[in-house]
């Protein structure tokens, strides 16, 4: 059907479960940075799927890599083996130095996966009393919109009439290393956390804070996870948000860009005896290590690599902090960011970040507000600098406005 004879967006919104509030755009094309809607206009893509396309859109080699597999296999089941799980295993592990990898789909999978996986680790080999597991999560954390992750979610649209939940979750404030030490007791057995708080508004810890961290967990037998869902694979400027400080997770999550937005894949990655508890019949997933899904990843993280994407986020990274920096307008409170995850927070008198959000679509960008005062801004990982100034001019004009 046509553009001209369906109204996408009343359709939606007749059909569909409300669960979101899109902008008024709808998208049918994307290149590179760009996605272009149903009337031909262009955008650039200061979401990028919440970094899950920050090998760019429709990036051709990861597109070959789906459509040739495609023809051959695309689904076995973990009942058989298939020639593309042992090389996937192979290249992210070589990757990003890990022992071992637990395939799944999307990102709430991976975090639920590892949390079945320390929680069996505790019990079978720190030797906590079973059903007593604790895990550490921070304040204001997203890991995902599964039951037993809203339940130690601290926004009450996350987690508001969806109870009762399951027990064995504490929550601290993130950045906060003594408040993780108060909380730690022999029966803890993780510190899930994100080494910077995407949904939360770009919120990066002080300096310090994941080395102290990491010396907590050595110290208490507690495995710390990272989920670098959003911020691995090189959108903070480094392969790991980790590698900022000097550090290495015990389990580390990863999701998202792990496809370039292709297909839904995730995984787990551990550097010690975490995976190594589960046993046949334990834990499992239909699509999980897929070959389908596995072509699409090697492909994915072949391009990043080869195509110089991580580097090309920290140069363009600082590039548009330093230009967001430079803009003065009256509306910001704070610009921040890591690589190319960025954030300007909006004075509170400055109106709703969701109005600037809707200029910027005027202007040909497509960046999304989170928590009322924030725009959040995250372009695929190829951007040029060029594209960076382009962007920056379009988001003086809009900042220097008031839409309070
Ligand atoms: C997006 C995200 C998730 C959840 O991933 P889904 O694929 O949406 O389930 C988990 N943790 C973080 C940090 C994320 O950004």
């Amino acid at each position: 059907m046509s553009s001209s004879v369906i109204d996408f967006i009343a359709t939606e919104a007749r059909f569909g479960a409300q669960n979101y509030a899109p902008i008024g755009v709808v998208l049918s094309r994307g290149e590179g940075v760009w996605v272009w809607d149903t009337e031909g206009n262009r955008y650039l893509d200061c979401l990028s799927a919440y970094s899950a396309v920050s090998q760019g859109h429709c990036h051709p080699k990861i597109l070959a890599a789906m459509v040739e597999q495609a023809h051959r296999l695309t689904l076995t089941s973990r009942a058989f083996h298939n020639d593309q799980l042992a090389l996937f295993y192979e290249e992210i592990a070589a990757l990003t130095g890990s022992h071992k990898v637990l395939p799944m789909n999307s990102g709430a999978e991976a975090v639920e996966s590892a949390i079945k996986s320390v929680r069996k680790w505790g019990y079978e080999v720190k030797g906590v009393p079973d059903g007593q597991a604790e895990i550490i999560v921070c304040a204001n954390n997203f890991h995902g919109r599964t039951l037993g992750i809203v339940g130690f979610s601290t926004d009450p649209e996350t987690h508001g009439h969806f109870g009762p939940f399951a027990p064995g979750f504490r929550i601290i404030p993130f950045g906060d290393a003594a408040a993780l030490e108060q909380a730690i007791t022999p029966n803890t057995v993780a510190f899930l956390v994100e080494p910077i708080q995407g949904e939360a508004g770009v919120v990066i810890p002080p300096a310090g804070y994941f080395t102290k961290v990491r010396e907590l967990c050595t110290a208490n037998n507690v495995m710390l996870v990272l989920d670098e869902i959003q911020t691995g694979l090189g959108r903070t400027g480094k392969l790991l948000a980790e590698q900022h400080e000097g550090i290495e997770a015990d389990v580390t999550l990863l999701g998202k860009a792990l496809s370039g937005g292709f297909y839904p894949v995730s995984a787990v990655l551990s550097n010690n005896d975490v995976l190594g508890t589960l046993r046949p019949g334990q834990h499992g997933s239909t699509f999980g290590g897929n070959p389908l899904a596995c072509a699409v990843a090697r492909a994915a993280m072949r391009v990043l690599v080869e195509e110089g994407m991580i580097e090309n986020a920290a140069r363009q990274g600082a590039r548009f902090l330093d230009g967001l920096k430079d803009i003065r307008a009256n509306t910001i409170r704070e610009v921040r960011g890591r690589g190319l995850m960025l954030a300007v927070e909006l004075h509170p008198e400055a109106g709703r970040a969701r109005r600037y959000c809707e200029a910027l679509q005027g202007k040909g960008i497509l960046a999304k507000d989170t928590h009322e005062q924030t725009i959040r801004i995250a372009p695929p990982l190829v951007i040029s600098s060029d594209q960076v100034d382009w962007a920056l001019e379009r988001l003086a004009t809009t900042l220097t406005q008031d839409f309070s």
